[in-house]
């Protein structure tokens, strides 16, 4: 049999629109020989996703905008590290396409604490600005739990606030941390087109970072999913992968989820972001063998990336709304 392929457009209710899943079904010799065709994982296409919600988002903002509203976003990048420059290009760049007003303030390596706290005080203060970005990490000196402390929960649109973790704990969210707020975005999108939840399904993260496995974690438990959190010290890291019915794997170790490990069918979210010697970019799970096994996977680059800055700029907008009371219909 030759191999298929197919491309599902499917809609999806409310702010979901619609969404291109790529299907392949291929069946090889190696299937003939067992008789049965082989059916690859759904690709979770995180750039699809994320310019949908970007869409939507481009559309609350116009919504603000016509109430006399711009939203605004201010970025913090200290220092000259090359990927944090980078970053932080991507998310000025997703502002301009949606609409979102930002300010860029770059400083030198040597800005000491006491200056960038009078810079986060400044934009606290400033009701022109929605949203405060300090981009992580900090240069050495600066300490960044007291930075992230110092932001105005309220234009924390980043997440990393107590304040806004312990909301996400006590299971009220209002701003949560992006890149695990794009996953939880990503599991909808592919529950509402396929009929799945992880509401009573066990769960396995890999991380408990406050940027992604902590909030991770949070946010499927409060999906109702049974969650188990890993971590550098968990034994038997593939027997706890082989239990769970979804894996977000967070661990920041290239391709260390082996695919003999994921239990046939899971949904398996792949978060890390590694460059190879050769240039190419991998994440934390094996791909090409995850595939054969997994119901749905996200590839790496195209799954995860794209999703925490198209929820940055959702972040964003809501921020700007909450704080004056406004919801969207
Ligand atoms: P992090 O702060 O370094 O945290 C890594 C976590 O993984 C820690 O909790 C660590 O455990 C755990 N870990 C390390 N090795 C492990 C192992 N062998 N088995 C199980 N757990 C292990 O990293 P992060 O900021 O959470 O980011 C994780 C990955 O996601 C990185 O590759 C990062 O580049 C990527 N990322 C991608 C995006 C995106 O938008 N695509 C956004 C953020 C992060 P301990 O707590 O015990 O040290």
């Amino acid at each position: 049999m030759l191999p298929t392929r197919s491309l599902t457009l499917r809609a999806c209710s409310g702010r979901c629109f619609w969404l291109l899943f790529l299907e392949t079904a291929v069946t090889t010799p190696a299937d003939m020989d067992l008789g049965a065709a082989r059916v690859f994982a759904v690709t979770l296409d995180g750039k699809a996703m994320a310019a949908m919600l970007r869409a939507q988002v481009k559309k609350d903002v116009d919504v603000l905008r016509q109430q006399g509203i711009t939203v605004g976003l201010a970025v913090a990048l200290i220092g000259d590290d090359p990927a944090s420059q980078v970053y932080v290009r991507g998310k000025v760049k997703a502002c301009q396409e949606v609409g979102i007003e930002s300010t860029m303030q770059g400083l030198p390596a040597t800005t000491t604490q006491a200056e960038l706290v009078a810079l986060v005080d400044l934009w606290n203060a400033d009701p022109a600005v929605d949203g405060i970005l300090v981009q992580l990490p900090l240069p050495k000196g600066i300490e960044q739990r007291a930075i992230i402390d110092r932001i105005d929960p309220s234009k924390d649109v980043d997440g990393f606030h107590p304040f806004n973790l312990g909301l996400l704990a006590s299971g009220r969210p209002r701003l949560v941390a992006c890149t695990p707020a794009g996953v939880m975005h990503m599991l909808k999108v592919y529950g509402q087109a396929y009929g799945w939840t992880p509401a009573g399904k066990r769960a396995v993260v890999l991380g408990r970072s406050i940027t992604v496995g902590r909030p991770m974690s949070l946010l499927l438990t409060n999906a109702d999913a049974t969650v188990t959190v890993c971590h550098s010290r968990t034994p038997d890291l593939a027997g706890r992968v082989a239990e769970a019915d979804v894996v977000i794997a967070a661990a920041g170790s290239p391709q260390l989820v082996k695919g003999a490990w994921i239990k046939p069918g899971a949904v398996v979210v792949d978060v890390g972001i590694h460059r190879s010697a050769d240039g190419s970019l991998c994440g934390d799970v094996e791909y090409s063998t995850a595939r054969l096994r997994a119901a749905a996977l996200s590839p790496v680059p195209g799954g995860v990336g794209p999703m925490t800055i198209a929820q940055l700029m959702r972040n964003c907008v809501d921020a700007a709304a909450q704080r004056r009371g406004i919801t969207f219909a």
